[in-house]
């Protein structure tokens, strides 16, 4: 959102007198994005803090990855949530091990505030949905906390308290691999045997603990059994931070037609992931038939550099981009995720988890955060009203935000 050019009427009236049909066809162009600047744009997930721990400075422009200030300001965009996400394989050291996963996601808040503390001007942490309306009123980036992964708790009540005052506003139950309390997509569609399956009595008393401190309950990653019991225990609308449409791409990590209406009759929402393998249910096919074609070049590159070193993965990306490029799918694709969920329960329910720094390939046309104009154009040509894309923008995950953190 980004204040509208007062100075158009007049420049229209003018064009109008002296019959300019140049200005016509720029009208279109000028017409989605005054409404992309007039709307809210929030995104419910992404990765940019593991780069940021590394060094990676948010307030520069950078050519790799996603996510910078000046590209998220290029894409208009308001509300983010950056997401906290530690390993989960130190689950089990103490919560002042600097390797714990509790101390890793603190670092990771730290490195958001001192960001913030740099570019006063330009973002600030915000802790609740009126907050982030403030803050994007005067014109900055609300940057809210979302924790992903329940191992970040380290079986805790007490650390997940911890969390939550320290700024976390959303924790995704489970990540790829389960907790301890909680089983994910990825677990319980293996096939293979598990101690428990769906949310422990512990996992129940982490969703109620939630509730009561205005956390959002986040149920990207986890699997179907979990994912009812929270519809059970939850007295609160829940999000999927980044989930797409299982029955436009039939992946374990999405979301079955009566997930997307259990969450919206609750008044939640889902927020469509951008990776290209959870939009097009033939990316993946694809892509590993052009790693088959490349078999024999990839497998003398590993021998010669080692499939884990920087000079291997930058060789290879070399190799592969111009055919990992074609078969990208187009923005399209993504639209027809978001419209399968406004068709399927209405347009109060549908939002952006564009999982950025956390994906490898995006869709066509959508290369970072400078991009997400597009799918304002892109709503806007598949017939949307202006009412329905703020809606879808932002404004539904600014809903939810508000009701449940205040
Ligand atoms: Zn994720």
């Amino acid at each position: 959102m980004r204040r509208a050019n007062t100075l158009m009427p007049a420049a229209g009236l003018v064009a109008l007198l002296l019959g300019l049909s140049g200005w016509q066809l720029r009208r279109g162009e000028e017409d989605w994005r005054r409404l992309h600047e007039r709307c809210v744009v929030a995104d419910g997930h992404n990765d940019v803090l593991l780069r940021v721990l590394q060094g990676y400075d948010l307030t520069l422009r950078h050519k790799e990855g996603h996510i910078d200030l000046p590209r998220l300001r290029e894409g208009g965009m308001d509300l983010v949530f950056f997401a906290c996400f530690p390993s989960p394989q130190y689950v089990s050291r103490g919560p002042d091990d600097p390797d714990s996963c509790a101390y890793v996601v603190r670092r990771m808040m730290e490195a958001l505030r001192k960001v913030a503390k740099r570019v006063p001007d330009q973002l600030a942490v915000v802790t609740s949905g009126s907050e982030a309306e403030e803050v994007i009123r005067s014109g900055r980036i609300a940057a809210a906390i979302g924790v992903e992964g329940g191992h970040a708790i380290q079986n805790s009540l007490d650390t997940l308290e911890a969390l939550y005052r320290l700024g976390a506003r959303y924790l995704t139950l489970t990540w790829v691999t389960s907790t301890d309390w909680a089983t994910s997509s990825s677990d319980e569609s293996s096939g293979k045997a598990l101690r428990f399956r769906g949310l422990t009595e512990f996992g129940k008393a982490v969703v109620r603990r939630m509730n009561e401190l205005g956390m959002l309950v986040d149920v990207s990653h986890v699997g179907e059994r979990t994912f009812w019991d929270v519809m059970e225990v939850s007295s609160a609308p829940v999000i999927a931070s980044h989930s797409s449409v299982y029955a436009l791409c039939p992946v374990d990590r999405n979301l079955k037609d009566e997930q997307i209406r259990a969450i919206a009759e609750r008044g939640g929402v889902v927020l469509i992931n951008f990776y290209a393998g959870y939009l097009d249910s033939l990316y993946d096919r694809r892509r590993q038939g052009v790693l088959g074609q490349h078999r024999a070049e990839l497998d003398s590159l590993r021998q010669h550099y080692g499939t884990d070193s920087p000079r291997f993965r930058a060789l290879a990306g070399e190799l592969l981009r111009p055919e990992l490029e074609k078969i990208r799918p187009p923005l399209e694709v993504l639209i027809d995720h978001i419209d399968y969920v406004v068709r399927l329960v209405g347009p109060d329910y549908v939002g952006l988890g564009s999982d950025f720094d956390g994906i490898s390939v995006t869709p066509q046309g959508i290369d970072d955060a400078g991009d997400v104009p597009a799918i304002t154009r892109a709503l806007l040509r598949r017939g949307y009203s202006e009412e329905n894309i703020c809606k879808i923008l932002g404004g539904n995950l600014l809903r939810v935000f508000r009701r449940v953190c205040g």
